[in-house]
């Protein structure tokens, strides 16, 4: 049986590329810088192979230029360029990409830094542009070749003049490009924006004509308007330098730069990690808490970088909720993107790194907790509720993680303890963990459910945030101590007078507590002689799991 081939309508799935893969306009900037800085690369790669090439870094470069007299935009390179051939096969197929060939071809081993591999971003050019021209020059070559295209009608080649190596694309500008609130691709505050926002790591120069203002010369009121050429990337990403060559000050500007916070970050993380999964990430913890932090208008999210290029802003599989408060970016080589370059393929690579980014993340905060107390409480009072909601809302499946990071007020010295604190000076007759429940560390003193755990000697967790409760309840225990509410019935002291005091209390009190239950009869369900009081007459305490106070918070939840 004579087997054949798929046909494709090339005009409707190239309608379907420019139009259906992209959820932002802007990125065909990023793709057509993305394939510059390619074709870069492969001179750089040729030359490492072959001797009579040499490579020298500076004379390699990208450029940008506006023209908004004849509304068009046009790349620069100095790349590899294309011969006539590779115009047609490289520009002239969609899902054709001569990048990853290259790589093959050229056995280019650490070839992680070549961005292309689906043969599609070239076309997201016609996203905002009606016509687009390359004016290619291959190395090795002396012709050069045009090729232009209106989109989906195909495209001609002709041969043209270029004095030089390499590749220049101009695009015809549609005039109605969207979001003009930021002004359209011709503006150059917009097209700076998004070269820093996408491609502010490449490693080539990406330059563009700025015009500023200054003070004309002699005058100090005058201004006059000059234009210079500027480099607009930053190029080196701070995450790739080394550790030593960085200060704290630098992490503090990228940080402001960036904008993750209008504060100053409490502390920084730098993660280097070589493995069977590559990836550097800096990651940042806010000194405040972000005014929205408690409200569904947060958004969680590490920016997330494949080879220093941009592909999600705010990648919330980085980050569990426990955690949602850290800011900062993941760059990774090993990333498996889709066609778009928006979504991952397959989240295995992510998983891995999100789990090793929560452990460091849990170290981190773990080794400020004991080394520098003061900066721990005052993330603690930022995010220290975010932690308890983690131990309460996974039904316990980070409580190793978390709980050794929570602080509560105690009754001993007035001040926050952490559990392993609290339980490390247990007196060792002390059974439970106790805590009582109350709005504030003032009433919870004045409560009588408290007198005889304190008058023991015993330490007693102060509750004051509504969750603290219910985070304990799943905890469960601590070092193998359980929680005790000093509301329960059995707080498990042992006090022979008391008990039997309370019980000939019982038999001489029994009419009066029968009438008492009587009178109280909807409302308690018991009454008993109490052995655990000491100067207040009466208290109230429960029998099962929930407590007055938790009941109090069930209660005023929306149903
Ligand atoms: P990809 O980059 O994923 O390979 P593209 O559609 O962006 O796909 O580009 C297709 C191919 O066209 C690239 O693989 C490359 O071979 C070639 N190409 C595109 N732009 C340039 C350029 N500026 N210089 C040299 N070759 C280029
Ligand atoms: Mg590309």
């Amino acid at each position: 049986m004579e087997k054949k081939q798929f046909q494709a309508e090339s005009k409707r799935l190239m309608e379907m590329m420019v139009n259906s893969i992209y959820s932002h306009k802007e990125i065909f900037l990023r793709e057509l810088i993305s394939n510059a800085s390619d074709a870069i690369d492969k001179i750089y790669y040729k030359a490492l192979a072959d001797d009579s090439l040499t490579f020298n870094k500076d004379s390699y470069y990208i450029k940008v230029v506006p023209d908004k007299e004849n509304r068009t935009l046009t790349l620069i390179d100095t790349g590899i360029g294309m011969t006539k051939e590779e115009l047609e096969s490289n520009l002239g197929t969609i899902a054709r990409s001569g990048s990853l060939a290259f790589k093959s071809e050229n056995e280019v081993k650490n070839g992680h830094d070549i961005i292309g591999q689906f043969g599609v971003g070239f076309y997201s050019a016609f996203m905002v542009a009606d016509q687009v021209t390359v004016i290619s020059r291959a190395l090795g070559s002396e012709e050069a070749y045009r090729w232009e295209s209106e989109g989906t009608d195909g495209y001609t080649i002709a041969p043209c003049e270029k004095e030089t190596v390499g590749t220049e694309i101009i695009l015809k500008i549609k005039d109605n490009t969207e979001e003009e609130q930021y002004g359209d691709y011709l503006e150059e505050y917009r097209l700076k924006s998004i070269i820093k926002k996408y491609s502010d790591f490449i490693r080539y120069p990406i330059k563009m004509e700025v015009t500023s203002s200054r003070l004309k010369d002699g005058s100090d009121s005058e201004f006059e308007e000059f234009s210079e050429e500027q480099t607009v990337n930053s190029m080196v990403p701070i995450w790739r330098k080394n550790k030593s060559e960085l200060n704290e000050e630098d992490y503090v500007n990228f940080y402001n730069e960036k904008r993750y916070g209008f504060d100053k970050p409490l502390k920084h993380v730098h993660i280097s990690v070589d493995g069977t999964i590559r990836y550097n990430a800096i990651l940042f913890i806010p000194e405040n808490m972000p005014f929205d932090y408690y409200s569904k208008e947060y958004e969680k999210g590490l920016e997330l970088y494949s080879n220093g290029v941009l592909i999600m802003e705010k990648c919330a599989d980085l980050l569990p909720d426990h955690f949602s408060f850290v800011k900062g970016m993941v760059d990774s080589e090993d990333l498996s993107l889709n066609i778009s370059r928006e979504i991952l393929q397959h989240d295995r690579q992510l998983k891995l790194i999100a789990k090793n980014i929560s452990k460091k993340i849990k170290s981190e905060l773990q080794s400020l907790l004991k080394d520098d107390r003061e900066e721990y409480e005052t993330f603690y009072n930022s995010f220290g509720r975010q932690l308890k909601y983690g131990v309460y809302s996974d039904f316990g499946v980070n409580k190793e993680a978390l709980q050794d990071l929570l602080l509560f007020h105690s009754s001993k010295e007035k001040k926050l303890v952490s559990l392993d604190e609290y339980v490390s000076r247990m007196p060792e007759e002390q059974k439970y963990i106790y805590y009582a429940s109350g709005d504030s560390i003032d009433r919870i003193d004045k409560l009588p459910q408290t007198e005889l755990v304190a008058e023991k000697g015993f330490e007693i967790l102060y509750f004051t945030d509504e969750i603290d409760e219910f985070a304990i309840k799943m905890l469960m225990s601590y070092k193998d101590k359980e929680f005790k509410s000093v509301a329960s019935g059995d707080l498990g002291i042992e006090d022979g007078d008391g008990k039997e005091e309370a019980e000939s209390a019982e038999s001489e009190y029994k009419d009066l507590f029968a009438s008492m239950k009587e009178i109280l009869a909807d409302k308690v369900k018991d009454v008993r002689a109490s052995k655990r009081l000491k100067s207040h007459p009466v208290c109230l305490s429960t029998d099962g799991e929930i407590t007055i106070e938790m009941e109090k918070i069930l209660k005023a939840m929306p149903n």
